[in-house]
């Protein structure tokens, strides 16, 4: 089933709706077929008026179909066809209604249905276009019909019938355009939803400083990491990384100057850390790296020539040059370990490393 609707619909999405819409309206035709079979079986339409009116009408909804199944379609502005399809239906709703005689009031809710569908997939101004066209059409229709054969359409009547469809049709074309204003509103209202869930999300996992990664967010990333470690086997490296007296740096600058120098800092280490690392600022001075499916002695080296790259550092302060060195203590995560066991040891080797005389980096054991 699914097959046969693949091979009749077509698997690309977007030529798939269309194909749909077109097959819907089909049904709908296919309907008003029936219909007016039963209407010539009553003897209330010529039979063979019927006849050639139903080959006419289900030609031409399968040259439309095969149209858009060809892609031949897709030259056109409107690849879906939907214009011209509401004008081809409304034109055989119009010579059903010059066959109908006595029963053409059947006619009436099926233009209304044309039209609504139109409601749904085209714009107001193809609306109004279409709207415009079923007026004039119904118009000549029933004055050629008052006109010719006054008998079966009195032409008071036909007046009356004329005033029904000029104003019905227009109401549907400003409800269609209501219709539309609403589904841009909310097309507007869901890219802007989208646009605040990015912000927000970019501000619950970013440190507003630095840009980094904040440290609720790198808890998770770390979490992450050690589940993928343990199902692959894989390892990784925890990093702390402290500026080394800062407090003076502040104390004899500003905190501005400070602030600028953290900044300097968060964007000297992140030009040197591998794209799958992840850097995040865990407190004040304070940053801890994540070196992922990495081993101590490689991930060593990296951190020393980062080391190496910010003590290089001179941030410019007037007509000072604002210089840091860093600490740093290093854990490779041990099978069987917590997150916070590996960062623990990381931060015990932190601690040697200021305590050995700061800018350098210690391995933990
Ligand atoms: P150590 O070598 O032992 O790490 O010395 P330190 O002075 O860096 O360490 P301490 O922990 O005593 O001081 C850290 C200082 O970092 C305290 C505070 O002035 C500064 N600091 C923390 N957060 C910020 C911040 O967001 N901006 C600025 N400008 N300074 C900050
Ligand atoms: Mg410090
Ligand atoms: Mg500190």
């Amino acid at each position: 089933m699914s097959r046969l609707l693949d091979a009749l619909l077509s698997t690309d999405p977007i030529q798939r709706t269309r194909l749909a819409q077109a097959g819907l309206a089909m049904l709908m035709l296919g309907a008003g077929v029936a219909a007016m079979h039963y209407f010539a079986w009553i003897g209330a339409a010529p039979a063979l008026g019927v006849l050639g009116w139903s080959l006419c009408t289900l030609l031409g909804m399968v040259v439309f179909f095969a149209l858009i199944r060809s892609g031949w379609s897709r030259r056109w502005p409107e690849p879906s066809l939907t214009v011209p399809q509401m004008c081809f239906a409304l034109t055989s709703g119009a010579v059903a209604y010059g066959l109908l005689g006595a029963g053409r009031g059947a006619v009436f809710p099926m233009v209304m249905v044309v039209l609504m569908f139109g409601m749904f997939v085209a714009s107001p101004v193809q609306m109004r276009w279409v709207s415009l066209y079923a007026v004039l059409l119904f118009g000549g229709t029933m004055s050629a019909k008052a006109y010719a054969d006054p008998d079966r359409y009195p032409p008071a009547i036909e007046l009356g019938h004329f005033l029904l469809i000029a104003t019905m049709v227009p109401a549907v074309s400003v409800l269609a355009e209501r219709l539309s204003h609403l589904r841009k509103r909310s097309r507007l209202q869901r890219a802007e939803l989208s646009q605040a869930l990015a912000r927000l999300r970019e501000h619950t996992t970013r440190d507003e400083l630095t840009g980094l990664i904040n440290r609720r967010h790198m808890q998770e990333l770390m979490e992450q990491e050690h589940q993928r470690c343990v199902r692959s086997g894989q390892t990784f490296c925890l990093a702390v990384l402290d500026i080394d007296r800062f407090k003076p740096v502040n104390e004899a600058h500003g905190y501005a100057v400070g602030d600028a120098v953290l900044r300097a800092v968060s964007q000297e280490a992140l030009r040197h850390v591998r794209v799958s690392d992840m850097l995040s600022r865990w407190a004040g001075e304070e940053f801890v790296l994540m070196l992922s499916d990495t081993r101590a002695a490689l991930a060593r080296g990296g951190l020393e020539r980062l080391h190496d790259r910010v003590s290089a550092l001179r941030i410019i302060h007037g007509t000072a040059a604002v210089g840091v060195t860093l600490s740093g203590g290093l854990a490779e995560h041990h099978a069987g370990e917590t997150v916070a066991q590996t960062l623990e040891r990381a931060e015990r080797a932190l601690l040697e490393a200021k305590a050995q005389g700061r800018n350098r980096v210690v391995v933990a054991a």
